[in-house]
């Protein structure tokens, strides 16, 4: 099938193959079939969800097999690739070979509206800035819908458009590096770059090729399109450079060619009024004022009010796992960050705190370099380590700083709660994954709650 212009597919009586059940594979297989397509679906996974997933396609007119790969994948005009299905694999080179066009469903979904697109990526930050993002440009004429990453996908949001065109429609996409891999056409019409650090490791042979990933977002785009950076990251900046989009750079260091300046106390915009005094913003730390800065640039350039971009400011609580506050007892304060699953979170969640900490950190490696943390310790009393990276940590920091082996979450928390003085801060910022000992990073905040929530029954 020829892809080339995005304008001319035609998806009627091809035969679609999706690899991969998770919820964007479904979302991409239900757009498929909505626009004519013979969809088969594939996916190596036997599990109970997954089984039962294809039932529900199956029902709906589709076809697909679980618990491996055969030859019917190849029977293909196109394929859309789930984001776990690494690029090197042996299934990719096969269709690669046999000339199968294949796309990611952020991709494929990015055919079928002609909405505009604000797509976001980072290594850290994106959640929390498509949501501000969102918030902001939720007005009388721009009628938003957030979806990516975040964990509704794009997909889906395109299909229920299909018969609902709506001329206010704009997309705002959070985008992770995954997303990015079999990209054709995919052309936001402002892309923001909050910043590059090594995380995913584990995925990609170096940062190089990590970041690679992450640059064909601003691939497609022309010089008719924005592209908004974080003009503090070197490596950033550096990487966005060839870009054919009018760059515009947000700043917490300089002011030149940004859209939005900062003194000691005040956010500026472009007219040299006050946008805002930096007391009054609800959510605490340098990492998340440049996050606003990034969001409020985009939005500016929408055309959003500036009294609408300094309202969610004033207002915006964040998103929960995010250096979310849990619970306070006897004076300590217990925040759940579990979302931090790689040391540059962690670094953020130590330098947003005034107060003494008790850090627990820990879970499943990730690859990161658990000794650049220690120029941000001088407010960690101890360090309490669980999962399997316990070791790793200690290797490195035990020397440096306080730290005690506690092995898991409860008991961690159960330590701090012992240890903890009146105005300390107990931070759950673990740097790694959570796949260790819990199914993902929600359920490892829900269970830092749930405990706290218990102590706080007992205090
Ligand atoms: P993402 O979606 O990119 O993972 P989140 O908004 O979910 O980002 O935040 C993930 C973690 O990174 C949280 O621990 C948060 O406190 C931290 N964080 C948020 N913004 C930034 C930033 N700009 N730089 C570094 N860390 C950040």
């Amino acid at each position: 099938m020829d892809i080339s212009r995005k304008d001319t597919i035609d998806l009627n009586g091809k035969n679609v193959t999706v690899i991969g059940l998770a919820r964007s594979g479904i979302a991409a297989a239900q757009l498929a079939y909505e626009l004519g397509a013979n969809v088969f679906i594939s996916d190596v996974s036997d599990s109970e969800e997954v089984q039962n997933a294809l039932k529900k396609l199956m029902d709906q007119g589709m076809a697909g097999e679980t618990g491996g790969h055969t030859e019917k994948i190849h029977e293909a005009d196109l394929w859309i690739i789930s984001p776990g299905v690494p690029k090197d694999s042996e299934i990719i080179n096969n269709a690669q070979n046999n000339k199968i066009p294949i796309v990611s469903e952020i991709e494929f979904a990015s055919w079928f509206t002609m909405a505009p697109i604000l797509a976001v990526t980072g290594s850290n930050g994106k959640t929390t800035t498509v949501h501000m993002l969102y918030e902001m440009c939720k007005t009388d004429d721009v009628d938003p819908v957030l979806s990516g990453n975040v964990g509704n996908p794009f997909a889906d949001v395109v299909r229920n458009d299909l018969t609902n065109q709506n001329p206010n429609r704009v997309h705002v996409l959070e985008i992770s590096s995954f997303q990015m891999e079999f990209i054709r056409h995919f052309k936001p019409y402002i892309s923001l770059f909050l910043n590059l650090s090594p995380d995913h490791l584990n995925r990609y042979d170096d940062m190089d090729d990590y970041v690679a990933t992450k640059m064909n977002m601003w691939s497609n785009q022309t010089q008719d399109d924005f592209l908004v950076f974080n003009g503090d990251d070197e490596l950033l900046t550096e990487r966005i450079a060839p870009a054919q989009a009018k760059k515009i750079p947000f700043s917490l260091k300089f002011d030149t060619n940004v859209l939005f300046k900062l003194n000691a106390t005040k956010i500026y915009d472009q007219e040299h009024a006050i946008l805002i005094n930096l007391d009054d913003i609800a959510l605490p730390g340098k990492h998340n004022l440049s996050n606003y800065l990034g969001s409020a640039t985009s939005a500016s350039l929408l055309g959003i009010a500036s009294s609408r971009i300094a309202n969610v400011m004033l207002s915006f609580c964040g998103v929960p796992h995010r250096l979310e506050h849990v619970g306070e007892i006897n004076g300590v304060a217990y925040i759940n960050d579990s979302k931090a699953t790689n040391v540059d979170a962690v670094k953020v969640a130590l330098d947003s705190f005034d107060s003494p900490i008790l850090l627990i950190l820990g879970g499943q490696d990730k690859g990161g370099d658990f000794l650049s943390l220690y120029p941000h310790t001088h407010k960690v009393k101890e360090v309490l380590t669980m999962g399997e990276s316990e070791e790793a940590i200690a290797t490195v920091l035990g020397d440096a700083v306080r730290l005690r082996s506690c092995g898991s979450l409860k008991s961690a928390v159960e330590v701090a709660h012992s240890n903890a003085q009146p105005g300390d801060v107990v931070l759950l910022s673990p740097g790694c994954a959570s796949f260790d000992q819990f199914d993902n990073f929600e359920h490892r905040g829900d269970v830092f709650r749930e405990l706290v929530q218990g102590l706080k029954e007992f205090a």
